[in-house]
């Protein structure tokens, strides 16, 4: 398997993909070929647990990895962090609706499928090509990435993780969750400012030549956790496998037949590993994108116009709140049959104005194989309601988003086919918001508290990892001005 830039033809093997993260040219790694799945291993993957579901997905894409390799890694990822050692549990709604839980692992939020892979595919990636630095990764977060890429990165050989977050711009239980990280190469450090002041901070380090050297000289690197990274995408079309031999297994759909997958979309990096999967052989039928009022993506599939000069909003759903979806770019690589002028002009003109618009051959390609609706604030919480009360099931606000864009689906299309729905947190990673669905707004109530609250009164296990969060020793302390950055890199690496 070679993999290539979407932007400029190239041959590179997968572990100089990974390692390398983002082509020089601005393009995104890409297989040449999407690989498929032979009838023999459709029919191992559906008598496999998750581990060999992995092991054999992740081998159809990582060719120069051994089978074993690749295993060792799937083994440290996904044995033992998750609870019950069920990565990705489907839980039925009713007959033909499941929601496919990606939230049992040690964040409670998905990024968990691909960060906890995600540090092992990049040493063992960065051993295969002979580099023998020190990985150190930078992150921004807004909150969900950073804890998650600190659980994925910590104690991991060769790896250092520094994660910078905006004082006042992640919530209580973000807060308690990253600066109570343990590790003896975690450094997390907050920002006197907003997401965008720490993201901007960390962009220009990956950019400084004076940083760049001094990390050269002592032998350390900069790399970035972000879903661009082809080693974040792979891990996730493992759980479409996954969920579709489920099905299989419990009768709910039989071999050839189709499902729909329903995904909440931010940067589409998860629906777009639906799409992988969709090529590899397995029967996904529509690909629902589902939005928040950050709807570009929404007008992108129903005109074909992409346009990010748009005002943004901050929502109950902030892990979407996005205006520019970076893997959309992949999409339009395989939609073109790889064109990759075509491509550049698109990412060109994005860069430029903020907006471009497809051709009608690519947009007719794009609506057969997905919808897209999206969902404002109120409508999440009414969602969220409503599912309780029919279903007895708690959502959280992005999966909320996604049931509401659902139900606008089978609204317009009259369309019953089983149907998966994505859910991408635990519902307590947003108590606030999820707790005020059931109209228990109390402003003076900590977070903390209201955790307990929403177990209480919809009878519902507050996950392992938040519990006894409040009471953990606080490690990490440091608050900087934006400026000092730098300094804070540099004193923390001891350079
Ligand atoms: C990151 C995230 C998303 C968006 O996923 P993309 O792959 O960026 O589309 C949705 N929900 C939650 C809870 C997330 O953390």
């Amino acid at each position: 398997m070679e993999f290539t830039s979407t932007r400029k033809k190239q041959d590179l093997t997968s572990a100089q993909a990974i390692a390398k993260g983002l082509s020089t040219e601005g393009g995104l790694y890409m297989p040449k070929d999407i690989p498929l799945f032979s009838k023999d291993e459709i029919g191992t993957l559906i008598n496999s647990d998750y581990i060999t579901r992995a092991v054999i997905t992740l081998g159809k894409f990582l060719t120069d990895f051994t089978s074993d390799e690749i295993r060792n890694m799937v083994i440290k990822a996904y044995s033992g962090n998750f609870d019950n050692n069920e990565p990705a549990p489907l839980h039925d709604l009713n007959n033909s609706l499941s929601v496919l839980e990606l939230w049992h692992g040690p964040t409670c939020a998905f990024k968990d499928m691909a960060l906890q892979l995600l540090p092992h595919l990049l040493t063992n990636s960065a051993k295969k090509i002979e580099d023998d630095k020190t990985i150190v990764v930078l992150v921004a977060t807004s909150g969900d990435t950073g804890k998650a890429a600190l659980e994925g990165f910590k104690d991991v050989e060769n790896t250092k993780i520094i994660v910078f977050y905006p004082v006042d711009g992640v919530s209580t239980v973000q807060k308690r969750q990253m600066n109570t990280q343990e590790g003896d190469n975690v450094y997390v450090c907050a920002i006197e400012g907003n997401f965008d002041d720490a993201q901007t901070g960390v962009k220009n380090i990956f950019s400084n030549k004076e940083i760049k050297e001094l990390l050269n000289s002592n032998n350390m690197e900069f790399s970035s956790a972000n879903s661009i990274n082809f080693g974040r995408l792979v891990p996730q079309i493992v759980y479409y496998v996954s969920a579709y031999c489920d099905l299989i297994k419990s009768g709910k759909i039989a071999l050839d037949q189709t499902f729909n997958v329903v995904v909440p979309t931010g940067n589409f990096g998860n629906i777009l590993a639906a799409y992988f999967a969709k090529k590899m052989g397995i029967p996904v039928g529509k690909l629902i994108c589902a939005s928040n009022q950050n709807k570009v993506l929404t007008d992108f599939i129903n005109t074909g116009e992409y346009n990010r000069n748009r005002e943004f909003f901050t929502t109950s759903s902030p892990s979407m709140d996005i205006l520019i979806s970076s893997n959309l770019e992949r999409l339009l690589f395989m939609l073109t049959d790889g064109n990759e002028e075509a491509v550049c002009q698109w990412m060109h003109s994005l860069n430029n104005e903020g907006i471009y618009k497809i051709d009608e051959n690519t947009m007719k390609k794009l609506q057969s194989e997905f919808f897209g609706g999206y969902c404002d604030d109120i409508a999440t919480k009414k969602v969220i309601k409503e599912t309780f009360d029919k279903y007895n099931y708690l959502l959280d606000t992005h999966t909320a988003v996604a049931v509401k864009v659902y139900e606008d689906y089978i609204k317009e299309t009259n369309d019953n086919t089983t149907t998966v729905i994505v859910s991408t947190a635990s519902p307590y990673k947003f108590t606030n918001d999820v707790l005020d669905a059931f109209d228990e707004t109390d402003s003076n109530i900590s977070e903390f508290d209201k955790v307990k609250m929403l177990s209480e009164k919809t009878n519902t296990k507050i996950p392992d990892p938040l519990i006894g969060l409040q009471n953990k020793e606080v490690l990490h302390k440091t608050v900087i001005k934006k400026t000092q950055m730098d300094e804070f890199i540099k004193s923390v690496l001891g350079i």
